[in-house]
């Protein structure tokens, strides 16, 4: 077991802002706990990335929909290093439709995997951080939780319920020196909104202030601010990452 570095648990983290999370935090000196769900991960070559940057890096395959594993998930972390100073919850999936065609599945499983799988995680770390009395827990919202957005009711609902959660997590955990609070990051150059055509994105880059869409490297500078060692005084709030575009 290796106790004296600070460990971070990212779920989601095997490619997108949860990747450009784990770097940021192997860079700042962290070991990581990655959690992916699908088969298609290459995680020697992502251990060999992570280790560029000094952190010992442990993978768990876990749906974030399952409670149970969660909380394997969260005992496996603790069996290889002993804590989790910071946990990022940031797994997330997109099934967007007008409310009028979309399905139940598809409102179901944004809301389970986006939401429920926030709290699943949560809760199954949390023994953790309380018995230490400290640890910094950074949810992954988006804009469209505090706007809403046309064909997104599924998600931005989720990503609503999210800063509820947050904001409740830091009042109930306060006095045990647990720091809650959310990224809602704008528009974001990943494999989500890779599906997004040409004239959809220069439509969308019209309404950002700074004229583009933002990098997963932009969000994780702001995960750590929050999630990281020196924010001892910040919680309950919601920042957003999005070049301007809610203000
Ligand atoms: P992405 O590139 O599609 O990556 C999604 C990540 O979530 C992958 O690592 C995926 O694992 C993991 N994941 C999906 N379902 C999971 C489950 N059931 N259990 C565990 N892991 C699961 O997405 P992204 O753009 O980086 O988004 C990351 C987060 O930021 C999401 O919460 C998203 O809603 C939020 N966000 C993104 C944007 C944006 O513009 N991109 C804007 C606002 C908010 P596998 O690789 O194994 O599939």
């Amino acid at each position: 077991m290796e106790e004296n570095k600070p460990v971070a648990l990212i779920t989601g983290a095997s490619r997108g802002i949860g990747k450009a999370i784990a770097i940021k935090f192997a860079k700042e000196g962290y070991n990581l706990v990655v959690n992916y769900v699908s088969g298609n991960t290459d995680i020697e070559s992502l251990r060999k990335e992570f280790l560029e940057f000094g952190a010992k890096t442990v993978f768990i395959k876990t749906d974030v929909t399952n409670l149970e594993d969660c909380e394997k998930m969260a005992k496996t972390a603790i069996d290889e290093f002993g804590k989790i100073d910071t946990l990022v919850n940031n797994a997330g999936i997109t099934k967007d439709n007008l409310l009028m065609r979309m399905k139940e599945e598809e409102f179901d499983q944004v809301i389970n995997i986006n939401l429920k799988g926030t709290f699943n995680v949560t809760k199954s770390v949390i023994p953790y951080m309380m018995k230490k009395r400290e640890g910094r827990i950074v949810n992954i919202s988006s804009v469209v939780g505090v706007s809403g957005n046309a064909g997104q009711s599924n998600y931005a609902a989720s990503k609503a319920g999210i800063i509820g959660f947050t904001k409740s997590v830091a009042r109930e955990l306060a006095s045990r020196n647990i720091l809650s609070n959310a990224i809602a990051p704008g528009f974001i150059g990943t494999d989500m909104t890779a599906v997004l055509t040409d004239a959809v994105k220069e439509n969308i880059n019209n309404q950002i202030p700074l004229k583009r869409m933002g990098l997963a490297e932009e969000v994780a500078e702001a995960v750590y601010f929050l999630g990281g060692k020196n924010n001892t005084y910040i919680t309950g709030q919601v920042l957003n990452v999005d070049g301007g575009m809610i203000m």
